[in-house]
């Protein structure tokens, strides 16, 4: 069977934790797995890596594991009753303060927040559900309308589309979990809550190589810096659950094609996160507008797609990853896919690297190649040519088992560790190896191949050379 191009990322849980579930979720289709730091202790954390790096050794494919960080996700503060009953109109104040709220006062945690807010500002409670505008701006007190009200519960999340909040993308328990993570040896971090480049930056700095980034944009104030985001960061996320409670509904489709558009262009990886099946939570099968929700994020582009709830506390994880494999392969399977799919993004200041990765697609489509394989060692160069789409898919051949690993989260990307090679006729015989044992070219096929010549140094794609299979 011809493999499917686009990568599926299912996030871990209860429903995925039995092992030989996870072996089932890795045969239906799931490249990369999420773990999910905004729930579970760092010991469940521990125990799913274990099985997910046990399930790969007996899958015999390089699995991908981010670790997705919790961010500063701001919350209401405790109230005296666990709750307050929040009416339209009424006029409610805001304090900065560990204390319980009560009545018609809310407190929160959080002084960056409230020292924040202007008159006219808009929060956002329990994923939109409730909605306040302030409407006076006091020395330490706001004062807000409720807008639409309802029942606010103790510690409920409140999200601000008018402001950039001046708050770090990792808070103490962020870095906390990040240390632990990458003690793990997890492939990418997943930064939430993104506003600028800045919050990439400060990550990569406690980071370095030990795992890649990958920037969760569900901010406004992240959209109008998407390209500097975009650029400063290994992958990115269209993460549809706060971006839609930051942005109005109709926005958040324009919002996934601009992200999408601004990851091509930079070729960095791009996943579209959320909702994506979540009938399927408790259903059998996906509604209609799921499985088109699915193939319209394959027709724009994107690298992978994600299930959360489905595959985490879903009742049917399995079916949810089989569904998405079938509707990217019927999507794949569409000449107007291949028409429409955005192709020749090579950048105005392109690199030889560039360079040699277009020109090699434009080889592996003129010939027809049965594939094309390029040597990697972080794997940018495999990542260079995914960007160009090329029908045939890319073989990464990477010494670096993570660089494989991080390799099953881009389009169209299988990999295999070799060792490096030395001259050009072991360049041709592992490639011819490689193929022969993925199954994807046989006795007359062509194949393209690219590398770095002298061998050895990272960063010198220079080379093209076409193989027949003999
Ligand atoms: C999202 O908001 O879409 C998302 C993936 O992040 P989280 O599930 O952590 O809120």
């Amino acid at each position: 069977m011809r493999s499917r191009d686009c990568k599926i990322v299912a996030t871990m849980g209860p429903a995925s934790d039995p092992p030989e579930r996870l072996a089932m979720l890795i045969q239906a289709g799931v490249d990369c797995f999420r773990l999910n730091f905004s729930h579970g202790g760092r010991e469940d954390h521990a125990r799913r890596m274990a099985a997910i790096r046990d399930a790969e050794a007996k899958a015999g494919a390089p699995v991908c594991v981010f670790a997705d960080l919790q961010g500063p996700k701001i919350r209401v503060g405790m109230f005296a009753d666990g709750q307050v009953t929040l009416k339209y109109n009424d006029i409610v104040t805001i304090e900065a303060s560990a204390e319980p709220g009560e009545g018609k006062l809310i407190r929160m945690p959080h002084p960056e927040l409230v020292n924040a807010l202007e008159e006219g500002d808009i929060l956002k409670l329990d994923d939109g559900k409730m909605q306040l505008t302030i409407v006076e701006r006091g020395r330490t007190q706001v004062k807000a309308r409720v807008d639409f009200g309802g029942v606010l519960k103790n510690q409920k999340g409140v999200n601000v589309p008018t402001r950039r909040i001046p708050i770090s993308a990792l808070t103490e328990k962020d870095r906390e979990d990040l240390a632990y993570a990458l003690d793990l040896r997890v492939d990418y971090v997943a930064l939430s809550f993104v506003q600028h480049a800045e919050d990439v930056r400060e990550a990569r700095a406690l980071i370095g190589d030990r795992a890649g980034i990958i920037s969760k944009i569900e901010k406004p104030s992240a959209l109008s810096e998407i390209d500097a985001i975009v650029e400063a960061s290994d992958a990115v996320m269209v993460a549809r659950g706060d971006l839609g409670v930051e942005l109005p509904p109709e926005q958040v489709p324009i919002a996934q094609r601009q992200i999408i558009r601004a990851a091509r262009a930079a070729g960095r990886p791009v996943i579209v996160a959320t909702h994506m099946l979540e009938s399927m939570v408790d259903a059998p099968t996906p509604t209609r507008a799921e499985a088109s929700d699915v193939a319209t994020a394959v027709y724009q582009g994107a690298d992978a797609v994600m299930l959360s709830a489905e595959s985490a506390v879903g009742r049917h994880p399995q079916s949810a990853v089989a569904i998405m494999d079938r509707i990217i392969r019927a999507v794949e399977n569409d000449n107007e896919y291949w028409a429409s799919l955005p192709r020749d993004m090579t950048p105005p200041q392109a690199t030889t690297a560039d360079a040699i990765a277009l020109s090699a697609r434009h080889i592996a489509d003129v010939i027809g190649c049965a594939a094309l394989v390029a040597y990697t060692a972080t794997g940018s160069s495999a990542i260079r040519v995914a960007r160009e789409r090329p029908r045939c898919g890319v073989i990464g051949l990477t010494p670096f088992l993570m660089t494989a690993r991080k390799l099953a989260l881009v389009w169209g990307v299988r990999s295999m560790v070799t060792e490096d090679v030395e001259n050009v006729e072991e360049m041709v015989s592992k490639a011819d190896a490689a193929v022969r044992k993925l199954g994807v070219a046989e006795i007359g096929d062509r194949v393209a191949i690219i590398a770095g010549i002298p061998f050895g140094r990272a960063g010198k794609t220079n080379t093209i050379r076409v193989l027949r299979l003999e």
